[in-house]
Order: structure tokens, then sequence, then C-alpha cells
């Protein structure tokens, strides 16, 4: 398998490492949305949230959260965005799962998510088709 975090995770390619332990590790995005963004990983691979054990996901909200602080810190941050891309769709383009931190300010510029809104009798509709999909 060809996966850039884990040649980043195995030390084959170089980052600007963060924060590491045993299971996670964080470092640089090469490319940041704004000065201080990190990518957080766990050390084994798995693709997306999806194939990701509960367990590992626990791990990593807490290593992100760890390294969230120090970020907003470091960069005198108002906020941080906290996310994951997962799937082709919503903007993964590595498919090793990972955490994005972008420390954020008020008058940083970065475009807002568009809202939308719901047709009469739509938000009913939806809200019952995903609820009948929870497992
Ligand atoms: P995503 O679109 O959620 O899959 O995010 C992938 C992120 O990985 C992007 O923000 C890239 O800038 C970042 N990225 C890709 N290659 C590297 C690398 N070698 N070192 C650090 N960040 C990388
Ligand atoms: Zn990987």
């Amino acid at each position: 398998m060809d996966c850039i975090f884990c040649k980043i995770a195995k030390g084959e390619i170089p980052s600007s490492k963060i924060y590491e332990d045993d299971n996670y590790l964080a470092f640089l995005d090469i490319n940041p949305v704004a000065r201080g963004h990190i990518l957080v990983i766990p050390k084994v691979h798995t693709a997306d949230i999806f194939d990701t054990p509960d367990s590992t996901l626990s791990g990593l909200t807490a290593a992100a959260k760890k390294v969230a602080k120090a970020v907003v810190c470091a960069t005198a941050a108002e906020g941080v965005n906290f996310s994951i891309n997962n799937g082709a769709a919503s903007g993964q383009a590595v498919f090793h799962i990972h955490v994005h931190l972008i420390p954020r300010k008020a008058a940083d510029n970065l475009p807002p998510w568009p809202h939308g809104s719901y047709a009469q009798g739509e938000a009913a509709r939806i809200a019952e088709s995903i609820r009948e999909k929870l497992e």
C-alpha cells in the first residue's frame, strides 16, 4: 500500500512533527489553510471514519484536543476548526484518516460554509429517512 501518511508515521518521509505518542502523530499540513494548520493521525492505517474502530477514534480525538489547545495558544487564535473530511465528496484527498486542526481568528476572512433552508415538511422527511438507517 502506498500511503503518504503511513510513510510519515514511519519516518520514511519528513514532516514538521508537533506531537507523537505510541499510537498517534501530529504534524504541520504542508499546504496550510492557516498558519499552524495541523493534521493528527493514528499510526495504524485506516482509510476513514467508517473503517476506524471507535477506540481509535476516541484516542485520536483526545490527542487532537491536546494539540488543538497548544496551537490555539501558540498562534494566539480565537478558535480552531477541528474536522475530518470523510470520503472524496467531502474533500478527503488522503485516505488515511486524519483530523484537521485549523487555528482561526474572527477576522481571518476564511469563507464560511454556505447555509440553505428546508421547504415545508422537508426537514421532517429527511430526519425520518436518516433515523430509519440508524444501526
Ligand atoms: P484531506 O483533503 O482532508 O484528505 O487533507 C489532506 C491534507 O494533507 C491536505 O490538507 C494536504 O495539504 C495535506 N498533505 C498532503 N501531503 C502532505 C505531506 N507530505 N505533509 C503534510 N501534509 C500533507
Ligand atoms: Zn496510511
